[in-house]
């Protein structure tokens, strides 16, 4: 039944996670209002996890006798009724989006610390964790004072908020989010902000939030460039990052004379049906900073593909493969992170508030909830029936919501601990 794997899901990957939520700093001192911050947060979470497309569902969808007792139990609480939708979004309103931040961290930190993330490591050591940035709100009259606007010839053609996204990435098809910057521009600013500086903000955040990580970043060709290599080394990260001629001309030209003169540096494998070459350039310097050069020629039966990445990982024939691999999961934060969360019914683009805090709180919610649904759907408690008895993941978390409506879950608990596994499958 959904209902209980859901919920063992949930106990077995965060089991402090409504103690999470309920600590929030709940910033309604009037205490008017009966419902406690994870009620109101869980009902956030399930907007997004049961794929409801709009607030007033929770309302319509969530208002049964059953889904309030499982949302007492899941909340260890007791409230007479499922709470409205504007009192989650008055919540959201008034929450500081830090406070969700805090919750995501403790996730990502339980998620290490129990090791379920660590057979995905580059190497054996280095989290893979891809930055890009993509379209969060589009709006044809200015929103608030922070949009950032698209213009044609002097005339604005709409307003838009983007977002900038830190995400684990797996081969199986994880995309876990760590950190979000938000790219909006500051009170009075007349530069618009841009993807590369809401980078080096949340450079900083990552740093503090995660200090001891082993991180890898994945970056498009956005990223070769010499302060992003400065907070890489200051800070002890690894990255592989594209690298195109446009991005570095200089180094570039460097790169191609200095392949031709270190012909040995080559290596070629024979796997699932391609081939591919591989060469390697050692010790480019682009002002102080060193790097290496990786580049990989595939040919499969109907297509050749070529890849250049540049990296601070001392390559060399034992590590190429590997480190040429992690580099080519960059566009899984575009497939895994955000198409999903653009389609797939998490409407990632769909207005669910108008208002600008609580934007963000629901984007964060987004993020929390999506950890969650991946949880279930690569955990072992489902991999092997998900497609038999599903069809697909859409469907399992349709029978969530009906389950969850209809049917008391977690009655038959043991107090036994569980094991669940992570697929090594995509
Ligand atoms: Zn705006």
């Amino acid at each position: 039944m959904t209902g209980d794997i859901f919920l063992k899901t949930v106990s077995h990957f965060f089991p402090k996670l409504t103690k999470w939520l309920a600590s929030v700093d709940d910033p309604r001192n009037e205490n008017k209002i009966i419902y406690g911050p994870s009620h109101l947060l869980w009902l956030g979470i399930f907007l997004f996890l049961l794929r409801l497309g709009s607030k007033r569902k929770i309302k319509y969808k969530l208002a049964t006798k059953d889904f309030l007792d499982n949302l007492n139990k899941l909340c260890a609480g007791y409230a007479e009724k499922v709470a409205h939708h504007d009192t989650v979004e008055y919540l959201c309103q008034r929450l500081d989006p830090e406070e969700l931040y805090v919750v995501r961290q403790n996730m990502v930190y339980r998620l290490i610390r129990m090791k379920a993330l660590d057979r995905f490591r580059l190497l054996g050591d280095y989290f893979m964790i891809a930055v890009d940035g993509t379209g969060h709100m589009v709006f044809k009259e200015r929103h608030c004072p922070h949009c950032l606007t698209k213009e044609k010839d002097g005339k604005i053609l709409y307003y838009y908020h983007n977002v900038l996204e830190a995400k684990i990435i797996t081969g199986t098809g994880l995309a876990i989010s760590v950190e979000t910057e938000f790219i909006l521009n500051s009170d009075g600013a007349t530069k618009q902000d841009c993807e590369l500086n809401a980078f080096y903000r949340m450079a900083k955040r990552l740093k503090k939030r995660f200090p001891q990580l082993a991180i890898c970043l994945l970056l498009d060709s956005l990223y070769a460039a010499g302060p992003v290599m400065d907070i890489a080394e200051k800070y002890g990260w690894k990255y592989i990052t594209t690298f195109k001629e446009g991005s570095m001309p200089e180094r570039y030209e460097e790169f191609t004379r200095l392949k031709s003169l270190s012909t040995g540096n080559r290596k070629e494998t024979e796997e699932d049906e391609a081939v591919r070459k591989y060469g390697w350039v050692n010790g480019i310097d682009h002002k102080g900073n060193f790097f290496d050069v990786i580049e990989l020629d595939e040919t499969t039966l109907d297509k050749k593909t070529r890849f250049v990445f540049m990296t601070n990982f001392k390559v060399g024939k034992n590590n190429i493969v590997k480190i040429a691999k992690g580099g080519r999961l960059r566009w899984k934060i575009e497939n895994e992170g955000f198409n999903i969360q653009k389609n797939r019914g998490f409407n990632l683009e769909h207005p669910y508030s108008q208002d600008e805090i609580s934007m963000k709180n629901l984007y964060l919610l987004l993020q929390i909830a999506y950890m969650i649904s991946q949880l279930m759907e690569k955990g072992s408690l489902l991999k092997q029936r998900i497609q038999k008895v599903f069809g697909s993941a859409t469907m399992l978390f349709e029978q969530l919501l009906e389950d969850l409506r209809t049917r008391p879950i977690g009655n038959n608990f043991s107090n036994k601990p569980i094991q669940i596994r992570l697929s090594s499958f995509p």
